[in-house]
């Protein structure tokens, strides 16, 4: 799969001096996500974020804010299933510290790697089970077939199973 250009914030180029902020609308294109062994794809074509960037004493703060909608396999059922969310995250770029707390990984040579940072944060803000539904009831593990909207009278394959059978169980347990 092609990768999509990589979109950043040169911080040479806000030219802020300290005290002062800046507010962006940056469209991030983002590449489909593996998750859970399923992909998921972004609805629309790019993320419509909005960043902050300040400078308080010394380096950046930025927040990143931007709502978002992926689609792809019921990790259950393997339906439709839909996340719909919002990221708001926070990052602090402190110049000259030795502390890597201080200092974040997605600003590099004065440019703040906004595809990098939208990808993590929408994969942070990601259930880890992504849902058609809340209750789904997955496959039945016998014949495969959704439960959703299934009689369940039609799955009991075990005690449906011919009665010789069962007395063919009980002479192997024994
Ligand atoms: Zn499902
Ligand atoms: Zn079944």
């Amino acid at each position: 799969m092609a990768k999509r250009g990589t979109t950043s914030i040169d911080l040479a180029r806000l030219s802020l001096s300290h005290g002062e902020g800046a507010r962006l609308d940056v469209l991030v294109e983002l590449d489909p996500l593996e998750l859970g062994g399923q992909t998921y794809v972004l609805r629309g074509d790019a993320l419509e974020t909005r960043v902050d960037a300040s400078r308080p004493s010394n380096g950046y703060a930025f927040r990143l804010r931007f709502p978002f909608r992926l689609e792809g396999p019921c990790m259950r059922c393997l339906e439709p299933a839909i996340v719909e969310t919002e990221v708001d995250a926070r990052e602090v770029d402190q110049a000259d510290t030795e502390d890597e707390e201080l200092r974040s990984p997605y600003v590099v040579e004065d440019r703040v790697d906004l595809s990098r940072w939208a990808h993590d944060a929408v994969v942070l803000a990601t259930p880890s089970r992504i849902l058609c539904r809340a209750d789904c009831a997955g496959l039945c593990p016998v014949c495969g077939e959704s439960l959703n909207d299934a009689d369940p009278e039609n799955h009991k394959h075990l005690s449906d199973r011919d009665p010789r059978w069962a007395k063919l169980d009980e002479l192997k347990s024994e």
